[in-house]
């Protein structure tokens, strides 16, 4: 796939699946102020009926005192007339004259101080009353007549009765004067406001838990819940009791301490889903742009690979071919010191061909599950005695030194002995291979719980962070700078940790740049 082609992809796709966060993380935004401004609505008109409510409430109370007091008292009220309204409509149709009256008269009461309250004086009340009556004359009597009064009517319908809205206004405006200065906590209690607003909101379906105060002019009155605390997103507030001049002292205030949660629960199974489907895409798509990048690496690091197994077989083919050019000249073909010599370098050569290509076969069949690893109890210190003979010449070669920290009671580990010999040598020969200087090599061994631990120390070159991270990975090999001519081929480790896991253990490494690396190996013991 062209490099541009596939940058362009990963970023057009990187873009999409921000774009589809954003897109959620709006919705959800939107959906909650949504919640939030139904949520403030409802609340508004639950406030609104329980502030009504509490007035009529308090009205009524009065009004019943009132309607008691004014039917016990057996006192013929004064009367007085107030209005008498009139009507004549003439209708030349059917020759008949309307005349349409109605006289409004007044009641009064006189409350005695002990009525309402005991500091207010006495207060009188009216009760209005309405007298209807409707005539019906001929149109030629009526015209005739001089004296109206004198005149029967054809027709008279009379109504009366209590002219109740009136009466309500007159006593509204009574009331309110007398209510305005009474105590709060006489015209309204905590448990009635607790009442009224719990009945409201569940009619609203505001079924969350929620707290109320009356203040008066920013103070707080006694009338409040226990948990109430003023809380400007979450308190809403309403006046209640206005007066006759529409004044109002008192606000209550109602405020719902799990409003956000309330909201959210609203949104939760929609948003987990989203969250969820979401995550589920950024997961599929890393992996696959994971497998992607991983592909190419490989496909890199293989004809990386290629090149370098070529370049080392170049050599050896080489040195063949001018050995057996030697061989065929005349001049040695006689000399059998000089053919033997030439024979052997030609089986060294070849020695190291195949055992370039054990290497590459040893572990492609391990990837193919192919070795059989069968295991036995082995004495591990044993086996790493076994391995550093055999890395002894080259380490003499260099002048280095090994030395044994055998700290381990228990030594015994199930384990295959060739392969575990291979893991110590491929991490012996590195820690010679990558040691600049004179190769000094510690290892330790030491029981930690059921396991046991194996320390490869060396003073070598060290390595990154990212590189201790990826040692392990086939084919992987750190640019060494100066280590020039280090040969290899990034198997070994790679190696090492397949045998190791087979054995139930761990590897990992510790290093410093500069400083040296440590192997650290963990297999269980046997009981
Ligand atoms: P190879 O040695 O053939 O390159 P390995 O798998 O044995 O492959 O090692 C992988 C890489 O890990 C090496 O190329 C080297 O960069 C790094 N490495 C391994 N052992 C050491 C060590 N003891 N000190 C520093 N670097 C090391």
């Amino acid at each position: 796939m062209n490099k541009l082609f596939f940058r362009l992809l990963v970023v057009l796709m990187s873009l999409s699946l921000i774009g589809i966060i954003l897109v959620q993380v709006y919705w959800f935004n939107t959906s909650f102020k949504n919640n939030d401004e139904q949520f403030k609505f409802h609340v508004k008109s639950v406030i609104g009926n329980v502030a009504e409510k509490l007035q009529k409430q308090e009205e009524y109370t009065y009004y019943e005192k009132f309607n008691r007091y004014k039917d016990s008292t057996g006192k013929i009220p004064k009367k007085n007339d107030l209005l008498e309204f009139y009507y004549v409509h003439k209708n030349h149709k059917n020759n008949t004259t309307v005349v349409y009256t109605n006289s409004i008269s007044s009641q009064d009461f006189n409350m005695s101080s002990s009525f309402f309250d005991k500091k207010s004086d006495g207060v009188i009340f009216k009760s209005y009353n309405s007298k209807r009556v409707t005539e019906v004359y001929d149109n030629n009597r009526f015209d005739n007549s001089k004296v109206h009064s004198n005149l029967s009517p054809n027709l008279k319908i009379e109504k009366s009765g209590d002219l109740s809205a009136l009466d309500n206004v007159a006593y509204e405006i009574n009331y309110k004067e007398i209510a305005s200065v009474m105590p709060l906590q006489e015209r309204v209690s905590k448990e009635m406001i607790q009442k009224l607003l719990k009945k409201e909101l569940e009619e609203y379906g505001v079924n969350t838990k929620f707290e109320f105060g009356v203040f008066s002019s920013s103070l707080a009155t006694k009338i409040k819940s226990s948990g109430f605390v003023f809380n400007a997103n979450n308190t809403y507030s309403i006046p209640i009791f206005s007066d006759n001049e529409g004044n109002n002292k008192y606000q209550l205030l109602v405020s719902f301490p799990n409003k956000k949660k309330f909201l959210l629960t609203d949104l939760i199974g929609i948003t987990l889903l989203s969250i969820i489907f979401t995550l589920i895409i950024i997961i599929a798509y890393s992996s696959a742009l994971n497998q992607l990048i991983r592909q190419r690496h490989i496909s890199e690091i293989k004809s990386d690979f290629i090149n370098n197994m070529t370049h080392e077989f170049k050599t050896p083919i080489a040195t063949i071919n001018l050995a057996l050019d030697a061989i065929k000249n005349p001049k040695i073909i006689g000399n059998e010191e000089m053919v033997l010599k030439y024979i052997q370098m030609i089986k060294d050569e070849n020695k190291r061909m195949h055992a370039q290509v054990e290497n590459v076969l040893r572990i492609s069949k391990l990837e193919k599950k192919e070795l059989d690893i069968s295991k036995e109890t082995v004495n591990i210190q044993e086996v790493i005695e076994d391995a550093i003979e055999h890395v002894n010449l080259i380490l003499e070669d260099r002048q280095g030194s090994i030395s044994k920290h055998f700290k381990a009671d228990r030594t015994n580990v199930l384990l295959n002995e060739v392969h575990f010999i291979n893991v110590i040598v491929n991490i012996l020969e590195n820690a010679i291979k990558y040691s600049p200087n004179i190769p000094k090599i510690d290892i330790f061994t030491e029981n930690i719980k059921e396991y046991l631990i194996i320390k490869i120390k060396d003073n070598g070159i060290g390595m990154s962070k990212m590189a201790q991270k990826r040692v392990f990975e086939k084919f992987y090999r750190e640019h060494t700078g100066d280590l020039h001519d280090v040969k290899g081929h990034g198997l070994g480790l790679a190696y090492v940790k397949k045998i190791i896991e087979d054995h139930n253990g761990q590897i990992y490494v510790e290093s410093e740049k500069g400083k040296g690396s440590t192997f650290i190996i963990k297999i269980p013991l046997i009981n």
